[in-house]
């Protein structure tokens, strides 16, 4: 490993400060089922995202397949294909159909202007996704939603610790469902969040999520189990006391990047969104082969050679999966498939030295 430069580096505690966390549990011997780790890192999280309620659970696809499970829907979810495997799953394995938006030029997400147009008697909700910390036009979705009754649910994976208008992110929509895994910005290892408006749709999350298990000898509903554990909430209660120091360093590196590669003829950067207060989450590089001369195939291989590994996050889109690509048609979405050919996401996590990104910007440019 010496040497190689991955794209992402899991932020972990001091060893002793871990160890001190989980000591009580050898006292306890209390692994799991909604332990006292589970409840205070619920608690903290609450406030640290600002949400008005807040569920833990084994990661942030659970708590998307689940939350749409809560919502009992049925027919067509509109969403977006530039997104991670989980999103498009989630629809599916709810026996829901998803259909596909296209999305912004800008900043990857969906694109407002064209969700009405797909919105037919069987619509019941959006699941847009935040992309790189980029936010979704959380107002025009809204409106729509309103306008046709529909629920909105975000895959907000990647906007852990993101405010709008001094708001955080997980306030808007119906409900909002993070990722902690161990590659995102706040990990417990593996672990997920949601946060939702209606209480009674929490209540139902938590039954899916413990087998429907509401007492000793009383068992409500047809459950699942997808319960954080007790380590997993130890790791997450660790890796919050860190989290302000952790975001501002990869601020840093951010800036740097883009101090680096801004104006370049060929690449384009994600702009700073007004009013959003960001997590510095990922660096997406766009290259247009034409104007820079090299592909972001070919950048990807020279870096590779260099043994620094980015990643085409997301290539392919989720319509071309194996599992999909006879279901739906990528060509629906162009924009989403140009983006998707020509991204790099750069290496970036809070102890990535600024020497190291000197040396990537380095070969990206010569
Ligand atoms: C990571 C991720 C997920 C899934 O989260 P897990 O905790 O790995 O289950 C869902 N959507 C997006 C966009 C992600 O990046």
């Amino acid at each position: 490993m010496n040497g190689i430069i991955q794209v992402t580096r899991s932020s972990m505690p001091d060893y002793e400060e871990y160890i001190d966390e989980i000591k009580d549990i050898w006292d306890t011997h209390w692994m799991t089922n909604m332990g006292s780790k589970h409840r205070e890192l619920r608690d903290k999280l609450k406030v640290y995202l600002d949400a008005e309620n807040l569920d833990l659970l084994t990661n942030g696809h659970m708590a998307l397949e689940l939350t749409l499970q809560a919502m009992k829907l049925s027919g067509e979810v509109i969403t977006t294909p530039f997104t991670f495997a989980s999103t498009t799953h989630a629809i599916v394995r709810n026996g829901l159909t998803p259909v596909f938006c296209d999305i912004n030029s800008d900043d990857y997400t969906i694109n407002t202007k064209k969700i009405e147009s797909l919105i037919t008697e069987k619509t019941c909700a959006i699941v847009p996704v935040h992309v790189y910390g980029n936010i979704c036009d959380v107002e025009a979705i809204q409106k729509i939603a309103d306008k046709y009754s529909l629920k909105v649910v975000y895959d907000a994976a990647h906007t852990f610790g993101v405010a709008y208008k001094g708001r955080g992110i997980g306030l808007f929509g119906d409900a909002s469902c993070f990722s902690f895994h161990a590659t995102k910005v706040f990990n417990t290892i593996e672990g997920g969040a949601v946060c939702f408006k209606d209480k009674a749709l929490g209540e139902e999350i938590y039954n899916l999520k413990n087998f429907g298990i509401q007492g000793s000898e009383k068992v409500v509903g047809v459950g699942a189990n997808a319960k954080m554990n007790e380590f997993c909430a130890a790791m997450g209660i660790c890796n919050l006391r860190h989290i302000d120091r952790e975001i501002d360093k990869r601020k840093r590196v951010v800036e740097r990047y883009t101090e680096r590669l801004n104006g370049i003829g060929g690449i384009k950067l994600s702009p700073q969104q007004e009013g959003v207060k960001p997590n510095y989450a990922y660096f997406p590089v766009v290259f247009d082969k034409k104007v820079f001369g090299k592909s972001r195939d070919d950048v990807a291989q020279q870096l590779e050679t260099e043994g620094i590994f980015a990643r085409k996050y997301f290539y392919p889109l989720t319509t071309d999966f194996d599992c999909y690509r006879d279901k739906f048609n990528s060509e629906d979405t162009p924009v989403a498939l140009n983006i998707s050919k020509n991204v790099l996401t750069l290496p970036l996590y809070a102890d990535l030295p600024l020497e190291t990104v000197d040396k990537i910007c380095g070969i990206i440019l010569s």
